[in-house]
């Protein structure tokens, strides 16, 4: 698939209604045309407001709505091996190589609109309708049902949960000057979507991570021990050659070590 890096239609969309708005576009789209000031975020909770990042967070119990869930996808946090074949720290190649199929082989997450974020991706999952937040205890539940999804890609475990926000489209990264794009359309998925794909987590975390990654259950070579299979189960993966492989050893072989992602 070829990306068009010239392909401006998704900077300046058309104005939307309130019900078409929640697809893609933040609510505010109208306002997008206006230049926006450099490393613009946009909320993917409450009114999706757009501006600079010390305008528009909010902490965790100001949230009343939540719209979208992000995925932060930093190629340079992750460690090319047999999980990881063609990683590269280009996002436009980062997407064709590894993330592209990551979202192929699972029916939600084809789901996802994927902007480039200057550095990385980042990977939206719009909601439709929103998640009202009745109550503290509302909240609190959704805090946890976001960070277990956000596992199912390789996301920084440290990353914000449902206080995450976005770059804003068209803004520039002034990390190095690049315009953020869309390079993938989405499509909204309902909260109860996103309460399967939680619970398909929880039910087989090994399992379902394992199958994001590789559109598999079971590799030869083993990618820990290039020997022998290993067989994807649903808490653990299984390899005569390394016995028991945890979820959190899956986990960090896909991460650099945790020092060097602090930068
Ligand atoms: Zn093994």
């Amino acid at each position: 698939m070829t990306i068009s890096l010239s392909q401006r239609t998704a900077v300046r969309p058309a104005p939307m209604n309130k019900d078409q708005a929640a697809d893609s576009i933040h609510p505010n789209s109208e306002s997008m045309s206006v230049s926006l000031p450099p490393n613009a975020r946009q909320q993917l909770f409450n009114g999706g407001e757009v501006g600079p990042i010390e305008q528009i967070r909010v902490s965790t119990e100001r949230i009343v709505r939540l719209n979208g869930i992000l995925f932060d996808l930093d190629p340079q946090n992750l460690r090319g091996g047999p999980l990881l074949p063609a990683l590269s720290p280009d996002p436009e190649s980062f997407f064709e190589q590894c993330v592209q199929r990551w979202l192929a082989n699972h029916p939600l997450l084809q789901h996802l609109e994927v902007r480039a974020s200057g550095t990385g991706l980042h990977a939206i999952l719009w909601l439709d309708p929103p998640v009202e937040f009745a109550d503290d205890a509302e909240r609190t539940r959704w805090c946890s049902i976001v960070k277990v999804v956000q596992a199912v890609l390789p996301t920084d475990p440290l990353a914000p949960g449902i206080t995450a926000t976005t770059r804003a489209l068209g803004s520039v990264n002034t990390k190095n000057g690049q315009e953020v794009r869309r390079i993938k359309e989405g499509h909204s998925a309902s909260p109860a979507d996103v309460i399967a794909l939680q619970e398909e987590m929880c039910a087989s975390p090994f399992r379902t991570l394992f199958q994001v990654l590789t559109g598999a259950e079971r590799m030869s070579p083993c990618p820990f021990c290039d020997q022998e299979t290993l067989v994807a189960l649903d808490h653990v993966g299984k390899c005569y050659g390394c016995g028991k492989v945890t979820f959190e050893r899956l986990c960090s072989e896909l991460f650099q070590s945790a020092k060097s992602m602090e930068g």
